[in-house]
């Protein structure tokens, strides 16, 4: 699934927030190219603190790896980061720590993305 524009974007913060139980926290969400977020298909700001995080959807159509990614699980990825933040290993100090962080992250979003798709047939 790819969101059009920012009301569709909204609309999925506010769908996975009751779903991951993030309900305490709030979202700033936005479709920014890709360029702006150092080439990323997705990325985040995560306050623990405010219970707020930034999350950015990469919107640039051109790119190749924006052309097979799923906004959804982009969005349920940066979401889940919420839950997973006290947790994030140094990327620089334990980089294969932080690199399976990350892969968890990642099966977990496209896993409750499926399940989700699933419970709607
Ligand atoms: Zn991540």
């Amino acid at each position: 699934m790819l969101y059009k524009n920012k009301r569709e974007l909204n609309a999925g913060v506010k769908k996975w927030k009751k779903l991951l139980r993030l309900q305490d926290w709030t979202f700033t969400a936005a479709l920014t190219p890709n360029r702006d977020i150092n080439g990323h298909i997705a990325m985040c700001s995560v306050s623990i603190p405010r219970k707020h995080s930034f999350l950015h959807i990469g919107s640039t159509e051109k790119d190749q790896a924006v052309a097979k990614q799923c906004h959804e699980a982009s969005l349920i990825h940066e979401m889940l980061h919420c839950h997973f933040e006290s947790f994030r290993p140094d990327d620089e100090e334990a980089p294969l720590e932080y690199e399976m962080w990350e892969q968890a992250i990642d099966q977990l979003s496209v896993a409750f993305r499926d399940l989700a798709a699933q419970s709607r047939k």
